[in-house]
C-alpha cells in the first residue's frame, strides 16, 4: 500500500506522483475508484467494495450467531413447556383412572379405564409398577423408561426422533404406592417446535439482512465514500500534481474522516501551489538565462532578434515607421582585456552598457550580442528622425573616460548602422548588414561609424571569392616572393632586403593574370588562418634563397620576413624558425623577423617570452610600421628588439607635415636612446633621403632605390648595385688619397 502513496521529494512542500508504471500496475485495482469521483451520494460502490462486504458479512454472521443462540434458548423453553403440558394432561388422566384398594392392589387400573385413558389423553402406552418396582400392569405401547429407586433416577425420557416421550410418576406424584411410566405421543410438540423455529429463523434472517443492509449503507455513506473520495483526490494529485481535480464531500462532516479529507485537500492544494510557484520561478530563470546577458543584465542576441522581428511586423509593416539597427563594437577590447585583466574588461563592458542605456531613447532595445559588441534598435521618431543623431549620442557618451578600479580609461567604439525597411525586411539580414557596416568602420580605422550600403555586400562577396582562390594559391604555385632592398644610409651599402609576398592570380585577360595586393589578401589570409601555412612558405623560401645567394658568392645580407600576429600567437613560431634555419642552414644573423607594433601590445608577457626565445636563436627582430600603433614606450625597453622601422606614412609626409616630421625625429632619437637601429621605409625622393640623413637615421628602404623586384631581377640588381658601389667606394678612396 505504501507504494501507492505519493512520494515526498527534497523540495519542501512538493509531492511528486508515483512512477507511471506504478500507477499502471494499480489501475486494475483502482479502476472502480476512477469512475466514482462524481457520484458520492449514490454510493453504488459500497456493493462492490470488498471491505464493505467483509464488514457486512462479519456483522451478518455475528447477528446470526447471537440470534441463533437466543432462538435455541427460546425453542428449548417452549419445547419444555409443551412437554410439561403433555405431562400435566397425562398426570391428570392417570390420576382419574387409577384407584387403590387392598383387594386389587396388584391391578390399580381397570382395563376399561385404561382404554379410555389411552383413547383420550394422548398416552399411547402405560406401565405400572408396585413400590418395589415389580411390574404390575401394562397397557398399549411398550415403554422404555425403567423406574428404579435411586434418588437421581430420570423422571422422563425422549426418543431420538422426538416422537416418543415417556414420563415417570413416582408414588409421591401419584399419591399411591405405584411407579407409573406413561408413554405420551409428542409428535405434536415436534411439529409445533419445528414451525416455531422456521418462523423465528425467518424473522431473524430478515432482521439480520436488514441490519446488514442498513449497516452497509451507513458504512458507505460515512466511511467508504469519504475514504474513496480521499483516495481519489490523492490519486488525482499524484497524476496531475499541479492541477489536481479535488472533489469535496457533498455534505462535509466534522468527524475524523471529514477532518482527514480537509487536511489532505489542503495539503494537495498547497503542494499544487508550491509546484506552480517553483515552475514559474524556474521558467523565469530559464527565460532570463535564454534571453539576458548575465554580466550586463542587457538582453542578448536571441532576444534582440525576436524583438527586431516583432518591431518589423508591427512598427515597420503596420505603422509604416523606420528602424535604425546599430552594431557597436569596443575598439581594441581584446587588448584591453589581455593587458588589464578580465575583471577590468567585465567592469568596462558593464559601464559601456549603462552608458548606452543612458544615452539612447527609453524605448530603444540595447543588447549585448557578443563579447564586446552591443546591438541597438531604435524606432526613428520626429525627435530623432535620423540615425546619425543617435550615433552622435553614442559617441558623446563615450567621450568621458570610464573610471574602473581607480584607472581612468578612454573608450572608443566603432559603429555600423543599417535601417529597416531600407536595408532589409528580415531581422537577421538587417543585423548582418549592420555588422557588415561595423566591419567596414573597423577596417577603416575604427572610432568611426559606417552606414550600410549595398556595395558592402559586394565587397563581402568578393572577399569570399578571394578566400576561395587563396586556398588553392599555395598548391597552384601562384605565390611568389619579391624583394625590396635595404641600405645603410651612411655607407650606401646594401645591407638587407625585405621579402614581400606576391600573389599572381591567373585570369582570362591579355596578361594572363594580375597581382593581388598583399594589403588585400593578407587580412583575408589572417582571418581564415591561411596565413600560417603561407607564412611558413614565405619564411622557408626567403631563407633558402638567401642561403643560395650566399653560396653563389654574393656578399651576405640579411633577409627581413614579415610575421603576422596570427602566426605569432596561434602557431609555434619559435619552433618553425628553428626548423627552417636548420633545414636551410642559413646563419641566423642573416634573418630578421618584422613584427608589427600591434602584435607587441597583445598578450604582452607571452610576446616577451616568444621574442626572447627567438632572439636567443640569433635572429634579429624589427618592429614594423612603428608609430602607427599605440605601443607604450615604457614597455619597449622590455622587448629584445634590434630595429625600429618607421612607418612609411611619416616619411611620406615628413617634408610637408611638421607633425610627421616631428614624429620621425622622435622615433629616431628614441630608437637610438634605446640602442636600437632605425630604418625608414617609404623613401621615395632625394629630399626624403637627405632629411633622414640629417636626422641620423641608420637605414632606408624605398622606391627611390627600386620597387620590390622578383627573385631574378632582384639578384641582378644586387650584383649590379654592389659593383657600382664598389666602384664608387674605390673612386672615393682614390679621391681621398689624391686630395691628401
Ligand atoms: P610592410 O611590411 O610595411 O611592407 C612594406 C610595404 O611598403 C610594401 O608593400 C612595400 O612595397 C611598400 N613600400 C616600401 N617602400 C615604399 C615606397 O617608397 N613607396 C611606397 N608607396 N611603398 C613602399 P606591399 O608589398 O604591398 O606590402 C604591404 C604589406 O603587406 C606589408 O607591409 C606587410 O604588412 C604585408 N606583407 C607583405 N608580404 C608579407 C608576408 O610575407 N607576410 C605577412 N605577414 N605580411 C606581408
Ligand atoms: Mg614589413
Ligand atoms: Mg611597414
Amino acid at each position: 500500500m505504501d507504494k501507492d502513496v505519493p512520494v515526498k521529494t527534497d523540495t519542501p512542500g512538493a509531492v511528486t506522483p508515483p512512477p507511471a508504471a506504478a500507477l499502471g500496475a494499480k489501475r486494475g485495482r483502482w479502476a472502480f475508484l476512477h469512475s466514482s469521483t462524481a457520484g458520492v451520494a449514490a454510493s453504488p460502490h459500497v456493493w462492490r467494495s470488498r471491505i464493505s462486504w467483509r464488514i457486512a458479512l462479519t456483522v451478518f454472521a455475528t447477528l446470526l450467531l447471537v440470534q441463533g443462540a437466543v432462538l435455541l434458548f427460546t425453542v428449548r423453553n417452549s419445547e419444555t413447556d409443551l412437554l410439561d403440558g403433555l405431562r400435566a394432561v397425562a398426570s391428570a388422566g392417570i390420576g382419574a383412572s387409577l384407584s387403590y384398594n387392598e383387594e386389587h392392589a396388584n391391578a390399580p387400573m381397570s382395563k376399561a379405564a385404561a382404554e379410555r385413558l389411552l383413547a383420550s389423553s394422548g398416552i399411547t402406552g402405560l406401565a405400572i409398577y408396585d413400590k418395589n418396582l415389580k411390574p404390575l400392569q401394562q397397557f398399549g405401547d411398550k415403554t422404555v423408561l425403567m423406574p428404579d429407586s435411586k434418588p437421581d433416577m430420570p423422571d422422563a425420557w425422549r426418543s431420538a426422533d422426538g416422537m416418543g416421550f415417556e414420563v415417570l410418576f413416582t408414588p409421591h406424584d401419584a399419591g399411591m404406592p405405584y411407579y407409573i411410566v406413561a408413554r405420551i405421543d409428542s409428535s405434536g410438540v415436534v411439529a409445533e417446535v419445528g414451525s416455531e423455529i422456521r418462523k423465528t429463523a425467518t424473522i431473524l434472517l430478515l432482521m439480520s439482512g436488514f441490519v446488514t443492509a442498513v449497516m452497509m449503507l451507513a458504512l458507505g455513506q460515512w466511511l467508504l465514500e469519504p475514504i474513496m473520495l480521499l483516495r481519489n483526490n490523492l490519486l488525482n494529485a499524484a497524476k496531475n500534481p499541479e492541477k489536481p481535480d479535488i472533489q469535496r464531500l457533498k455534505k462535509e462532516t466534522r468527524d475524523e474522516i471529514g477532518i482527514a479529507i480537509r487536511i489532505a485537500n489542503d495539503l494537495i492544494r498547497q503542494n499544487a501551489n508550491n509546484l506552480k510557484r517553483l515552475r514559474s520561478q524556474a521558467e523565469d530563470k530559464i527565460h532570463k538565462l535564454a534571453y539576458f546577458d548575465a554580466l550586463t543584465g542587457l538582453p542578448n542576441r536571441t532576444y534582440f532578434l525576436e524583438k527586431l522581428d516583432d518591431h518589423i511586423r508591427h512598427k515597420v509593416v503596420e505603422e509604416d515607421r523606420r528602424l535604425a539597427v546599430m552594431s557597436v563594437d569596443l575598439d581594441h577590447f581584446k587588448d584591453i582585456n589581455d593587458t588589464m585583466g578580465h575583471e577590468f574588461g567585465d567592469k568596462l563592458l558593464e559601464a559601456i552598457g549603462r552608458r548606452l542605456v543612458k544615452a539612447l531613447p527609453e524605448d530603444s532595445i540595447i543588447s549585448r550580442a557578443s563579447a564586446d559588441e552591443f546591438t541597438i534598435m531604435v524606432v526613428l521618431k520626429p525627435e530623432y528622425p535620423d540615425s546619425s543623431m543617435l550615433v552622435d549620442r553614442i559617441f558623446s557618451a563615450m567621450t568621458e573616460p570610464v573610471s574602473i578600479l581607480q584607472e581612468r580609461f578612454q573608450v572608443r567604439v566603432s559603429i555600423g548602422v543599417a535601417h529597416c525597411p531600407d536595408d532589409g525586411m528580415e531581422a537577421r539580414q538587417i543585423l548582418k548588414n549592420a555588422d557588415i557596416a561595423l566591419n567596414r568602420a573597423k577596417e577603416e580605422g575604427r572610432d568611426t561609424v559606417r552606414y550600410y550600403s549595398q556595395d558592402f555586400d559586394l565587397a563581402v562577396q568578393q572577399r569570399f571569392q578571394l578566400l576561395r582562390d587563396l586556398r588553392s594559391a599555395l598548391d597552384e604555385n601562384q605565390l611568389q616572393l619579391h624583394f625590396h632592398p635595404q641600405f645603410d644610409l651612411r655607407t650606401g651599402y646594401l645591407i638587407g632586403a625585405e621579402a614581400l609576398l606576391r600573389w599572381w592570380l591567373p585570369d582570362n585577360s591579355k596578361e594572363g593574370g594580375y597581382f593581388v595586393s598583399p594589403a588585400e589578401f593578407i587580412p583575408v589570409a589572417e582571418q581564415s588562418g591561411l596565413i600560417v601555412p603561407i607564412g611558413e612558405w614565405v619564411l622557408r623560401t626567403a631563407c633558402a634563397a638567401n642561403k643560395r645567394w650566399q653560396e653563389q658568392g654574393i656578399p651576405p645580407f640579411r633577409i627581413a620576413v614579415n610575421i603576422s600576429g596570427v602566426q605569432f600567437h596561434k602557431a609555434d613560431i619559435v619552433a618553425l624558425v628553428a626548423d627552417v634555419l636548420k633545414d636551410t642552414k642559413l646563419d641566423p644573423k642573416y634573418l630578421e623577423l618584422e613584427v608589427t607594433e600591434s602584435v607587441f601590445m597583445e598578450n604582452m608577457q607571452t610576446t616577451i617570452d616568444i621574442l626572447n626565445q627567438l632572439h636567443r636563436q640569433g635572429v634579429e627582430l624589427a618592429v614594423d610600421d612603428f608609430g602607427t600603433g599605440y605601443s607604450s614606450l615604457s614597455y619597449l625597453r622590455q622587448f629584445p628588439i634590434d630595429r625600429l622601422k618607421v612607418d612609411q606614412s611619416f616619411i611620406r609626409n615628413a617634408l610637408v607635415n611638421p607633425d610627421d616630421r616631428m614624429i620621425t625625429k622622435t622615433i629616431i632619437n628614441l630608437g637610438h636612446s634605446l640602442n636600437l637601429k632605425v630604418i625608414a621605409e617609404g623613401v621615395e625622393t632625394n629630399d626624403h633621403e637627405n632629411f633622414l640623413k640629417e636626422e641620423g637615421c641608420d637605414e632606408v628602404q624605398g622606391f627611390k632605390y627600386t620597387k620590390p623586384l622578383n627573385m631574378q631581377k632582384f639578384i641582378e640588381y644586387v650584383v649590379n648595385y654592389n659593383r657600382e658601389i664598389a666602384k664608387k667606394t674605390k673612386l672615393a678612396v682614390v679621391d681621398e688619397k689624391s686630395s691628401a
